[in-house]
């Protein structure tokens, strides 16, 4: 089988399982791409890094020494995911290597897909639920959670902490949105629309934010722009959440609403995430380690297979690799119909399928 061979060099992975159920969807997305690789005749270079709260125990940190520094060698990392609530450092925060991965590679655009599946059950009755597909597009370095770390309380009577949006990050956001947008468009996903959420009638940066999307939004006269409140945004989210494509949104805004929108489609393990940034990304799905099914086959890994196919995307796209794109594409389309014709439904979800039996009914619809 050939490896990948282009100008840029060959695309590589850095293989983060992790802690929990981590460990389990991320065996599921590696089964899964040995079948797409054959598939689809590539292979890519992977290597897999042990880190997270088990390290942590094992050895009393949390990555391995130069672990960060090591990132650099690769185009991206795929994360299970990582943490314990019962471990964590001396001052009390969780093990969260991949704040500070996202932090350090710059990665600004955090895409969080929300999409209702077939045969899965519809949390709001009316039946265009069914027809649930949009983004929320994240800025993730910056907004309400550049604070983090940073915030202050003033002789125990006021707290502050502080909102940073800046131009450079804005561009690259909203630019991020409209690409995006023109992509899920031309795949049939829907018309090509970016929303831009925000509560400029009331913050002096959210204001500023919203001019830096009207600027970028004459560079995509192909695409619909709009803007709607963060507040009215979430009543739309439950009512008619539908007619949405893609999100465009502050960090903290996007936190709360990719958490409604996980819910509107039924839970964390539905919930793909790919994180990028201009010369590196981090797919991951949304959840956490889930300790309470840890270790009992019933961990849903849909999530992480989607951000899997994302990852393929983003390499093809990156490596001007076509057999990649093409194989991530097939790969959201193969998680899609299993779900549609090959009869499962995760114990997440109500269901009997455990990990396994996901995995065989998307290695089915490969194609
Ligand atoms: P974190 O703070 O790391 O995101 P958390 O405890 O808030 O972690 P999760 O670990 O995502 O959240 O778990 C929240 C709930 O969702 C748990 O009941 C867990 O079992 C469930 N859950 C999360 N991911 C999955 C999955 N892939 N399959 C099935 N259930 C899941």
């Amino acid at each position: 089988m050939a490896q990948i061979s282009t100008m840029a060099g060959q695309a590589n992975v850095a293989v983060l399982p992790g802690d929990g159920i981590g460990v389990e969807v991320m065996q599921a997305a590696l089964a899964v791409l040995e079948q797409v690789e054959q598939r689809f005749g590539f292979m890519l270079t992977r290597e897999t890094i042990e880190a997270g709260a088990d390290h942590y125990l094992a050895h009393g940190i949390d990555v391995p020494e130069g672990f960060y520094e090591k990132l650099e060698a690769f185009d991206c990392v795929l994360m299970g995911a990582i943490g314990h609530p019962d471990v964590r450092f001396p001052d009390g925060t969780e093990i969260a290597p991949h704040l500070e991965i996202r932090a350090r590679f710059k990665l600004v655009s955090g895409e969080r897909p929300v999409r209702k599946y077939p045969n899965t059950p519809r949390i709001l009755s009316d039946t265009r639920a069914e027809e649930i597909d949009f983004v929320v597009l994240r800025e993730s370095t910056e907004g309400l959670f550049w604070s983090r770390g940073k915030g202050v309380v003033e002789d125990d009577r006021v707290a502050r902490d502080t909102m940073v949006i800046s131009r450079a990050a804005t561009e690259e956001l909203c630019d991020h949105a409209f690409k995006l947008a023109r992509k899920r468009r031309d795949l049939g996903r829907s018309k090509g629309r970016v929303t831009c959420v925000d509560k400029s009638n009331v913050f002096v940066s959210m204001a500023f934010f919203r001019k830096i999307f009207d600027e970028r939004a004459r560079n995509f006269p192909d695409i619909q722009a709009d803007h709607h409140y963060v507040d009215a945004t979430a009543l739309d989210l439950v009512k008619k959440p539908w007619e949405y494509d893609v999100l465009v949104m502050e960090n903290m805004f996007a936190d709360i609403l990719s958490d409604l929108g996980g819910g509107l489609v039924g839970g964390m393990g539905m919930a793909p995430c790919a994180e990028i940034g201009r010369d590196f990304a981090l797919f991951q799905p949304a959840h956490g380690t889930a300790p309470d099914i840890a270790g009992q086959g019933k961990a849903n890994p849909t999530a992480m297979l989607v951000s899997l196919a994302m990852m393929l995307d983003w390499l093809g796209e990156r490596h001007g690799d076509e057999r990649l794109s093409t194989a991530g594409i097939a790969l959201d389309k193969a998680v899609y119909d299993a779900y549609a014709t090959g009869g499962i439904l995760p114990f997440e979800l109500g269901g009997r399928s455990g990990l396994k039996a996901v995995i065989q009914a998307v290695l089915a619809q490969l194609r």
